[in-house]
């Protein structure tokens, strides 16, 4: 169909819809039912049982399946049934871990999905882009991904970029009218269509969908999109390479403990199934997947406190972030403005009122006034609602508003004053608009009132504003905007600016009947200056806290924003973010320096304001080159290049635009800076997780490995038996270990500085603590182990069994010290209670091993003897209590040095 031949009212026909009410849901519904979602398809993932299947693709598992075999040929049938056992529960256990981290990424990716303003019912809803259907109409504005193939109806300066499409990036400017051509005209020429997948970069439109998922001009190049790629991070990188790093010394070591064990005369095939369970207890094969599993359900904690993560590494790198680069308007202040100052000609006057409630009163110095008895406040009011886009809508206990919150404040001034938008349009119709970018930090419209006059409205930023005027309003009457009044409004601009206030000025030029202006620069030129409104913004209350937090934890705290200088050091200030004697820049300044000259500075800077997008840009590359890890916040389209070059790029959920959302890694729910600190708060959390869990894992590796081989040099018996190895390893491990990733943060952990992004797993003690605490366990195994085989020499097993309960036992006490970086008893153990029913459970599946007459033949157990226990705990306490007491004799050597 060539919908870029029809007239609107064509299409508006043809796909049975109505441009001034929109589908019903009953419709849409129906609609989906018939054509499907507005979704391109993706290649499938695999199933359950592929993914049942993978986790016996490990080395270590065929190394099992082999061990197997050779029991199941040599007529062991026991023993093959039980690793058999071992290896599907452990199977099992992956399946299920490995589905619940891809259930909850998958869900992210919903989370993250993008929205779309749809008219439906004769209302504008947001919805899923997923959920359009041919018929739909929807709007959007700069920064906006379109959501599917449209006719385009309405156009505001729409410029929309089409590389995805046709690999051109100079964007296109859109208009409405019906193109009539004998030849098919190109994708790039249709331009009363956007389509599916393309951006807009400037302006705004409204469109009837006229095609959805595959059957758009995107569905038709993208065949099968690939599901994206899981992105693995860093950490599970080096892990992989650990991993490989440990098969090579544990089987060095298990060749030495078979070789040995047959030379002082074990049974050949006794040694083989030791070699082959020991290789399993020594490479954590389990670590991958818990370092996913930890990952994915800190990714959902952090959901919950409204931090979506759309790049897994992020996760890790959050923990390093040294700079968080926050805007300040929304993220760090209320967006929720109100006019309460007016200044024009010298004169001020105050608004009452708090919100965006519609009640308030003006006054002059104090006493009540009527605005329309004041030609100049009348016109800065009138003006301020003209020039503006939003509306106001009721909810059931507020007043909200739709569209930009500084538009709001204007318009809720100018309706206190008997201005609205519906008097206004009756007087004045609005021919053109020049929409407001951060870059410009202005926004003009061309208005004609009904005698046909046509004038220019400009409002911005009023230094900006004052840049481009000729001439004030003073006392009624227009003056050329010489030194003097500039100087008095630049005070005026300071004035309210020093109250924290922020500031917009308008301006307006009056056109000759049938002049034509064609760009905004023509537009916003040889003003005349009418006034300011100051509106306050009030601080988010948390925000002050976070800061503070964020300063413990070595981070700092930098405010980037388009406001006035003054405005900015306001705020800054009370919030805590500007020290005494920390610098602020401004944009001017920031334009005038290179990177290396602002390198040198960097450190000082708190504030940068009345700053572009641009500048974020250098401002991340002048920190990272200081070496910091950084932050960066954005929502505009222009925004997105800063985000997409910090380390943590981070777009705003409410405000942002599609553009910045696809450039970060990072999604604030709630627009909100405190946000960003629970999020690294999170962020180090994990990291310090998977610390634990690689501590526990590996320590238990290294005792389970030295047992056998102390004993092997000893010329001792095997003091565990191979089954009970592997079921150590891989039953008894798995539950603590994932238990620890869900642990809750030490009290100190936002007390301390970041983390160096290159600091490898094994740092600040890890590796020591590992060795250490595995050298114990193996020794206090085979010293209980010992005990009882001496006192006993013909009852192997029941020394064995011992060793068994006394190595669970150790790891299982093991695992609360790996909670702290100082010691056990440091934390409250109840406090993890996933932990402590881990725990229970691996010891009542301990005691069922031991216990149960039927697994006794399979483990080679014996019934433990009550007074045998406490030798058992003794010894597997043995290790906490030794390393305790060296840590605080040198804490205390420590504190005498
Ligand atoms: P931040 O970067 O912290 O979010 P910001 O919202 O103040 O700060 P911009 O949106 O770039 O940054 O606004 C810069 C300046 O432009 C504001 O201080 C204000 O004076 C002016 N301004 C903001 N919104 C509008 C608008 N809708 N129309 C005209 N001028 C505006």
């Amino acid at each position: 169909m060539k919908w870029y031949e029809l007239r609107s009212e064509e299409v508006e026909k043809k796909v049975n819809t109505s441009l001034s009410s929109g589908l019903s849901d009953h419709e849409v519904k129906q609609r989906q039912k018939q054509f499907g979602y507005n979704e391109l398809k993706e290649a499938e993932r695999p199933s359950a049982l592929l993914l049942f299947l993978a986790q016996f693709k490990d080395f270590m598992v065929l190394v099992l399946l082999a061990a197997t075999l050779v029991s199941g040929l040599l007529g062991e049938y026991i023993d093959a049934i039980a690793i058999m056992a071992i290896v599907l529960i452990n199977g099992f256990l992956g399946f299920f871990q490995e589905r619940k981290a891809e259930k909850s990424l998958q869900a992210l990716k919903e989370l993250s999905a993008p929205q779309v303003n749809v008219f439906r019912n004769n209302e504008w809803v947001r919805t899923p882009s997923k959920e359009l259907v041919v018929g739909d109409i929807i709007k959007f504005t700069s920064g906006d991904r379109i959501g599917a193939d449209i006719r385009l109806v309405n156009v505001k300066s729409l410029e929309i970029e089409e590389s995805a499409l046709t690999g051109e990036s100079v964007p296109v400017t859109k208009q409405v009218d019906p193109i009539r051509d004998e030849d098919d005209v190109s994708l790039g020429d249709q331009e009363n269509m956007a389509f599916m997948g393309t951006m807009v970069t400037r302006g705004s439109g409204v469109g009837i969908v006229v095609g959805t998922g595959m059957d758009t001009a995107m569905g038709q190049i993208a065949e099968l999109l690939q599901t994206a790629q899981t992105m693995i991070t860093p950490l599970q990188r080096r892990l992989e390479q650990l991993g490989k790093i440990l098969i090579t010394v544990a089987l060095i070591l298990t060749l030495i403990v078979v070789v040995v064990g047959v030379i002082n005369g074990h049974e050949v095939y006794e040694m083989f199934l030791a070699g082959v369970s020991l290789a399993v207890a020594a490479i954590p094969e389990g670590l991958p997947a818990i370092v996913t599993v930890a990952l994915s359900l800190g990714v959902q904690r952090m959901i919950k406190k409204n931090a979506i993560v759309r790049r897994l590494p992020a996760v890790e790198t959050l923990g390093c972030a040294s700079v968080i680069c926050s805007d300040k308007t929304g993220t760090m202040t209320q967006n929720k403005m109100t006019v309460t100052h007016l200044w024009s000609g010298g004169k001020t006057w105050t608004v009452s009122g708090t919100g965006y409630d519609v009640n308030g009163k003006f006054f002059a110095e104090e006493k009540e006034i009527i605005p329309s008895d004041h030609k100049t406040l009348q016109q800065l009011l009138t003006f301020g609602v003209l020039c503006n886009n939003a509306s106001l809508k009721r909810t059931d206990d507020d007043i909200i508003v739709d569209g930009d919150p500084t538009e709001g404040a204007l318009l809720v001034a100018g309706i206190k004053a008997g201005f609205s938008n519906e008097f206004l349009a009756n007087q004045f119709e609005i021919v053109e608009e020049f929409p407001f970018d951060s870059a410009r930090k202005m926004m003009s419209v061309i208005v004609k009132d009904r005698s046909g006059n046509q004038f220019v409205v400009t409002k911005g930023a009023p230094d900006v504003l004052l840049g481009v005027s000729k001439s004030v309003l003073w006392d009624h009457k227009q003056q050329t905007l010489s030194r003097d009044y500039e100087n008095k409004i630049k005070d005026a601009i300071e004035g309210l600016a020093s109250n924290a206030l922020r500031t917009i000025a308008v301006g307006f030029k009056p056109l000759r009947p049938n002049q034509q202006i064609v760009s905004e620069r023509e537009a916003e030129s040889d003003l005349t200056f009418i006034g300011i409104q100051g509106m306050i913004d009030p601080p988010r209350p948390e925000v002050r806290a976070a800061v503070k937090e964020c300063k413990d934890a070595g981070i700092k705290t930098i405010m980037i924003t388009g406001d006035h200088l003054v405005t900015a050091k306001a705020i800054a200030t009370q919030l805590g973010i500007l020290p005494a004697g920390g610098k602020v820049l401004d944009g001017n300044a920031l334009s005038k320096m290179d990177v290396e000259e602002l390198e040198n500075i960097v450190d000082d800077v708190y504030v940068y304001a009345r700053v572009s997008p641009e500048h974020k840009l250098k401002i991340v590359k002048a920190l990272q080159s200081r070496g910091h890890i950084v932050a960066m916040t954005g929502d505009g389209v222009n925004d997105a290049p800063a985000i997409k070059a910090s380390d943590i790029g981070i777009a705003m959920g409410i405000t942002g635009t599609d553009v910045a959302k696809e450039a970060s890694s990072l999604v604030l729910l709630d627009d909100n800076f405190a946000t960003i600190r629970a999020a690294i708060k999170e962020g180090r959390n994990i990291y310090e997780n998977i610390r634990k869990f690689i501590r526990y894992l590996l320590a238990s590796n290294v005792g389970e490995i030295l047992v056998m081989l102390f004993a092997m040099l000893m010329a001792l018996p095997l003091p565990l038996v191979p089954i009970q190895i592997l079921w150590v390893n891989l039953v008894t491990d798995g539950l603590p270990a994932m238990a620890l990733g869900l642990d809750q943060p030490e009290g100190n952990l936002m007390k301390h500085g970041p983390r160096h992004p290159k600091e490898g797993v094994f740092a600040r003690g890890l590796g020591w603590k590992i060795i250490s605490r595995g050298f114990l366990i193996g020794i206090a195994t085979l010293a209980a182990f010992m005990v009882v085989y001496h006192r006993d020499p013909n009852n192997l097993g029941y020394a064995q069994t011992i060793a068994f309960a006394t190595l669970v036992m150790a790891q299982l006490i093991h695992v609360f010290d790996c909670r702290s970086e100082r010691s056990i008893f440091h934390r409250n153990p109840f406090q993890n209670m996933y932990l402590v029913w881990a725990v229970i459970s691996s010891i009542l599946l301990m005691l069922i091993v031991i216990y149960y007459p039927p697994l006794q033949p399979v483990f080679k157990t014996y019934a433990i003897e009550p007074r045998d226990w406490l030798l058992v705990i003794g010894m597997s306490a043995l290790p906490t209590f030794l390393l305790a007491g060296s840590l605080l004799t040198s804490k205390k050597s420590e504190a005498r040095a």
